[in-house]
């Protein structure tokens, strides 16, 4: 079994960096031998968003188990895995810390790298397990902590092209969505109102919204205006039969003008940021991705995707499954930077904040592969 795998790099990769305790293991021939996703949203759902505390006990009651069954379910033992990967950031500190410290635990008692996967480039860098992805390609990360545009050079060389000023896009639905009396998390809540808009004219003329940022130079977001008009108009809206006093009619209208208005912003910014990319980039780019899981959103991918065949770009996302947080994204970030001869020191530190254009910069903390031979 043993020579099977100095062939193929096996990586198990632990993700809990916000509210998804997940474990996966994948190999360097794109294979996802387990994937297992324990989702707290019930757990945070009554107090409207992720409560930090509660994650990380959430973390540490579920982890174990899951890698345990992860690596169970893969049919292997903790002696076949090349390497343990898992988010060193960004993230919630107290999440971040239990997965490398559990990260940690296996690579020290089985003699194995550790790779210290920072969680956005593990997201960009998805499409690649999945499709077939080359590099340099742009990567649009739509999530709810994350908005930004991203020129992808290589494993470790990623340019931020652009970023949101304020909210993130899914915090933006997830604010809006809480607005309008609807659960947590609300961005699939918006887009089914939406879609049952009846009358999309009607609805844009009733609620005519900001488009912050929208023909401006470069490709930032900026969506705290439109939260706040959005809470104007529900706070003037004539009470009604849906939950906080909006009707039924309303919040279809209202919703769907939302979403209208993001498709119009991102369609804009995208614009801007293939110029970008294409300035920035010695080789030519001729594809895009969607990652996060605001890609799931079929106005937003539809938008997207017609405004990158305009400019000559294949535009791919995920499966949905590996587009919000997942182990699988973790194991396959860990697999590249495998590849490029990169593990990390057992004292690489948790990292709240992480950016992605300091990527390279951290791997002066990388050590030889050769030191576990
Ligand atoms: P992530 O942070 O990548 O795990 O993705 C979660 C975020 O995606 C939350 O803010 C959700 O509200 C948002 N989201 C999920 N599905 C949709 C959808 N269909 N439309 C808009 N936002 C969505
Ligand atoms: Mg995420």
């Amino acid at each position: 079994m043993a020579l099977v795998f100095e062939m193929r790099k096996v990586v198990l990769g632990i993700e809990t960096s916000c509210d998804e305790t997940a474990v996966a293991v994948v190999t360097s021939d794109r294979e996802i031998l387990s994937h297992h996703i324990y989702s707290q949203i019930e757990t945070h759902k009554k107090y409207g968003g992720v409560v930090p505390e509660i994650a990380a006990r959430e973390h540490l009651d579920r982890l174990d188990h899951l890698i345990k069954e992860a690596v169970f379910d893969a049919n292997l033992s903790y002696n076949d895995l090349s390497a343990v990967a898992a988010t060193s950031g960004p993230g919630l500190i107290g999440g971040v810390m239990i997965g490398m410290m559990a990260g940690k635990t296996i690579s020290a008692t089985y003699g194995k790298p550790f790779i210290a996967v920072n969680h956005l480039a593990a997201h960009v860098l998805t499409p690649r397990l999945t499709e077939d992805i080359k590099f340099p390609y742009l990567a649009l990360l739509v999530s709810g902590g994350h908005t930004q545009f991203l020129l992808v050079r290589d494993v470790n060389d990623m340019v931020e092209l652009g970023t949101t000023i304020d909210d993130a896009l899914g915090e933006a639905f997830d604010k809006t969505a809480k607005m309008m009396g609807l659960p947590y998390p609300g961005g699939p809540y918006i887009e089914k109102l939406a879609t049952q808009c009846k009358n999309p004219a009607l609805a844009l003329e009733s609620f005519p919204l900001p488009k912050p940022l929208y023909k401006k130079q470069g490709c930032d977001f900026s969506f705290s205006g439109l939260k706040t008009a959005i809470s104007r108009y529900i706070q003037a809206v004539p009470d009604g039969a849906q939950g906080e006093g909006i009707s039924q009619k309303d919040a279809c209208n209202l919703a769907y003008a939302f979403q209208n208005t993001i498709v119009a912003v991102l369609k804009d910014r995208l614009k801007n940021a293939i110029m970008m990319a294409r300035q920035q980039s010695k080789t030519e780019i001729t594809q895009m991705v969607i990652v996060g899981g605001v890609a799931a959103n079929r106005a937003i991918y539809d938008g997207i995707k017609e405004m990158a065949l305009l400019s000559d770009l294949e535009c791919v996302t995920p499966p949905l499954s590996l587009c919000t947080d997942n182990g699988a994204m973790i194991a396959w970030a860990g697999i590249e930077q495998l590849q490029q001869g990169i593990s990390h020191s057992l004292s690489f530190p948790a990292r709240p904040r992480w950016p992605l254009s300091n990527l390279s910069q951290n791997n002066a903390q990388n050590i030889s592969l050769g030191i576990y031979k």
